[in-house]
């Protein structure tokens, strides 16, 4: 069913607002989601009636608080499709939820273990592997990628031995958009008997995320790029695998007993949440995945496709225009540069328009040398940008690039 993005753009105040005189277009959905007011609401409301620490108290508010977390950790069990709300662990974020895992799955790594990562990650799908050289030597084996950015499937394979721990790989690429078959290579790793961790930041808010159809190992996501609160992530892991993992971090909350002696951790999903969380945000998570389900993320996938399809053709158009991207299905990013013009100028120029894009590297420096450049522009789309908006932005980047010729 075709979206009415008049209707969802009143529910982003944001998206009146004006810069440099110009109005906002906001094309930066894939670095954060602007919050539709009812996210908004459900932390006033958590702020102005039941703030209370959560899993502590006996008293009202703090059982109101509890519940409403609690709430929210079987809406997101629901959203992904999880076994558990065991399986469901609150984080800060996708970065988080990753450290975590290293920290934890890294525990049992020893010299020579390998983690096969793709040429397409996030430094936070890279970096937290890297730190576990502190302990023992790891070796990153990386999945390299064709010219459209899809990934080199038999290359994959072939990165397997017999000291492979680990593949640790983004759903969908935050600079070229391409969908990885992680279902695929998910059954890949599992014949070889390694377990995989999917990077999900990207895609949780525009495709259909099913992790025991997936049968990924672990998920992890952030509220924040999905119309969610800021500071909130989730971490899916099978049960098995979080049962056996030690903590990430010690404190409060995450205990059974403790003694000077000895101490003896909570079970799941409490072993793996020390200390107060974001707990206003995280029940705000139920707001952000009941607004997301009431527009039907099939009808979001189809119309960021419509916006994908129309900037790409329009863009196309620019003398000097290259794409960064084009595997088949991918999804509502766009990462371009303009012959002599510079990813900043271009980013700045469109900034003067009203235009919000990314410039940069986006945290994927190794891709950038993959391909041989030191940034992109980025557009990214959400259900509230309109073919219009799209339209102004190609007019945007058409007039900046002019600028530049004369
Ligand atoms: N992974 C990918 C693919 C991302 O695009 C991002 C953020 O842009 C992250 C991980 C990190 O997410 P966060 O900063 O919310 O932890």
């Amino acid at each position: 069913m075709p979206l009415d993005i008049d209707k969802i753009r009143e529910d982003f105040p944001i998206l009146n607002r004006t810069v440099e005189g110009n109005r906002l277009i906001y094309l930066d959905n894939a670095a954060t989601s602007q919050t539709p007011r009812c996210v908004v609401d459900s932390i006033c409301q958590m702020y102005y009636e039941h703030k209370a620490n959560v899993h502590r108290g006996v008293h009202t508010l703090s059982q109101e608080a509890t519940d409403r977390v609690e709430e929210a950790r079987t809406k997101v069990k629901e959203f992904i499709n999880a076994g558990s709300t065991e399986e469901i662990i609150f984080t800060r974020g996708t970065t988080e939820g990753i450290n975590l895992v290293a920290s934890s799955f890294g525990d049992s790594l020893c010299n020579g273990d390998e983690i096969i990562v793709t040429v397409m990650e996030h430094h936070s799908n890279i970096v937290p592997w890297q730190l576990l050289q502190r302990n023992c030597r790891v070796v990153l084996r990386v999945v390299p990628m064709n010219a459209d950015g899809s990934l080199m499937l038999d290359a994959y394979e072939d990165l397997f031995t017999d000291n492979t721990r680990l593949v640790a790989l983004a759903h969908v690429s935050n600079v070229l958009g391409t969908v990885n078959p992680v279902k695929e290579m998910i059954a890949i790793a599992h014949r070889h008997g390694v377990p995989v961790l999917v990077d999900g930041a990207q895609a949780v808010a525009h495709r259909r995320v099913d992790v025991v159809d997936l049968d990924a190992d672990f998920y992890a996501f952030s509220a924040h790029k999905m119309y969610g609160p800021v500071g909130v992530g989730i971490l899916y892991g099978k049960r098995r695998f979080l049962e056996a993992l030690p903590p990430y971090q010690g404190g409060g909350e995450m205990i059974g007993h403790v003694s000077f002696e000895k101490t003896t951790f909570a079970d799941l999903p409490f072993k793996f949440e020390a200390g107060t969380p974001d707990y206003v945000g995280m029940a705000a998570m139920t707001a952000a995945i009941d607004y997301i389900t009431s527009l039907g993320l099939d009808n979001i996938a189809a119309h960021e496709q419509e916006l994908l399809a129309a900037a790409t053709a329009g863009l196309m158009e620019i003398p000097g225009m290259k794409i960064f991207g084009n595997a088949p299905g991918k999804e509502g990013v766009i990462s371009f540069l303009v012959d002599g013009i510079h990813h900043y100028d271009m980013g700045m120029l469109l900034d003067k328009m009203g235009v919000a894009v990314r410039t940069g590297h986006h945290c994927a420096q190794p891709l950038m040398t993959t391909l041989g450049i030191e940034g992109t522009v980025r557009a990214s789309f959400a259900a509230y940008n309109s073919i219009d908006e799209v339209n102004r932005f190609v007019a945007a980047v058409a007039r900046a690039a002019a600028m530049f010729r004369k």
